[in-house]
């Protein structure tokens, strides 16, 4: 039978194993955790570091095909399995998609194509672009200081409104490579996930609707009416025509920023993008026809991609450690019974052994028969969980 293997042992990895495994496919892990979600389910799990040459090399024997849950996976170890066996996505879009830098400049050389731009930025490495931006850029502030690379749930970014307090924020950040992004005035965020084959061939998911609470995503809205008809279709052609452009194998998530009309970027301005299934498409597993993992393995392992089908209205919830300390700051387990009795529930926990605040431990996803009881339902699992987010449903 053949074995399909995946860089990196989080709850992205865990998910495609067990649609792997649905097909039939054994899988292997490579991750140097030896408790990790991915390398708790799969059949294999090489338990060493992304760059180890011995492990990469058991990895591309054991495997037909590889990808990644890790979009940090060193774009070198890629480059290594690709030698030997189909690497979907590939190295260099990887290595894109890990550096702020490279991905504004390729989402810039597309934007003829996509229809869309990113926010103002400028991009400072040096102290003479701190002291270039600090002069001429004044167009940039308030804003946003993210570093280049390494950057997740909103780790590694500091909010300036003034020339000074960029400096002090850029030193913060260990005068790193950065990017100087204006803030923009948001109405609602969404992203896009796409699925691209060996021959090119895409298919997509209709755009989610993401509420971030502290830079974190909390909330997933995926159903009709979630955001205006004319912007969920032009978030949905950029991402596929990025996808192209990129000549993308496997899943892409791209998120957007909906900004205030009639401001000076008003509409659809495009984010980042993630190399992988994305925390917003969780909700495709249990909504959906063909989940995002399901597209991931069709797509790596050479299979056919069909136009997944949502049949059912549905809201993600993300389960933080925050939700395993009660009021009084003591850890134990979540009230599980009364959120699994309401219907059209469906509880994914990451097999995590430690709850931490902020540490994504699993998700809930509501389905239902039409978007009223769905959102009832959320806000009454949101309420048994204090869960935050929902405030605006
Ligand atoms: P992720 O976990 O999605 O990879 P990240 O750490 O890479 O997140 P971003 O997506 O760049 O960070 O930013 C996190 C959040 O901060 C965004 O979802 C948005 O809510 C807010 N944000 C980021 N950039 C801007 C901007 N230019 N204007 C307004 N809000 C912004
Ligand atoms: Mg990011
Ligand atoms: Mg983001």
């Amino acid at each position: 039978r053949a074995t399909l293997g995946v860089l990196g042992g989080g709850q992205l990895g865990r998910m495609f194993v067990h649609a792997a495994q649905r097909l039939g496919y054994f899988t292997a892990v490579l991750e140097p955790d030896a408790q990790s979600p991915a390398g708790l389910v799969s059949h294999h799990h090489i338990q060493t570091g992304y760059d180890d040459p011995a492990g990469l090399a058991q990895l591309a024997q054991l495997c037909q095909a590889i990808t990644t849950e890790f979009e940090n996976v060193p774009a070198q170890a890629l480059q290594t399995l690709a030698q030997t066996r189909p690497v979907a996505p590939g190295a260099a879009v990887v290595a894109i998609a890990q550096n702020r830098i490279e991905e504004k400049a390729h989402f810039a050389a597309c934007a003829d194509l996509s229809g869309v731009t990113c926010a103002p930025y400028a991009v400072i490495e040096t102290p003479a672009q701190l002291q270039a931006v600090q002069n001429d850029r004044a167009d940039l502030l308030p804003g946003i200081l993210k570093t280049a690379r390494m950057g997740y749930d909103g780790k590694g970014q500091v909010r300036v409104k003034t020339a000074a307090e960029l400096a002090a924020a850029w030193a913060e950040l260990g005068s790193v490579a950065c990017v100087l992004e204006k803030m923009l005035p948001l109405t609602a965020e969404c992203s896009v996930l796409v699925a691209r084959g060996w021959d090119g061939q895409v298919v997509s998911f209709a755009p989610q609707r993401n509420v971030h609470v502290d830079g974190i995503l909390a909330v997933t809205h995926a159903y009709e009416g979630n955001m205006p008809p004319a912007l969920a279709d032009k978030a949905c052609e950029a991402a596929v025509s990025i996808a192209h452009h990129l000549g993308y194998v496997g899943v892409l998530c791209v998120e957007f920023f909906v900004v205030e009309d009639g401001s000076a970027h008003g509409g659809l301005v495009v984010n980042e993008m993630a190399p992988r299934p994305h925390n917003s498409g969780h909700y495709t597993i249990d909504a959906c026809d063909a989940s995002q993992f399901d597209l991931q393995v069709h797509a790596m392992a050479g299979l056919p991609l069909p136009q997944p089908r949502q049949h059912s209205p549905a809201i993600m919830l993300n389960l933080l450690g925050d939700v395993w300390f009660d009021a009084s700051g003591q850890l134990r387990e979540p009230d599980w019974q009364s959120v699994l009795s309401l219907p059209g529930t469906h509880l994914h926990l990451y097999g995590k052994s430690e709850a931490r605040v902020g540490r994504k431990m699993g998700h809930l996803t509501i389905t239902g028969p039409d978007v009223a009881s769905v959102k009832t339902v959320a806000r009454r699992a949101a309420s048994l969980l204090s869960l935050p987010g929902l405030e605006d449903i």
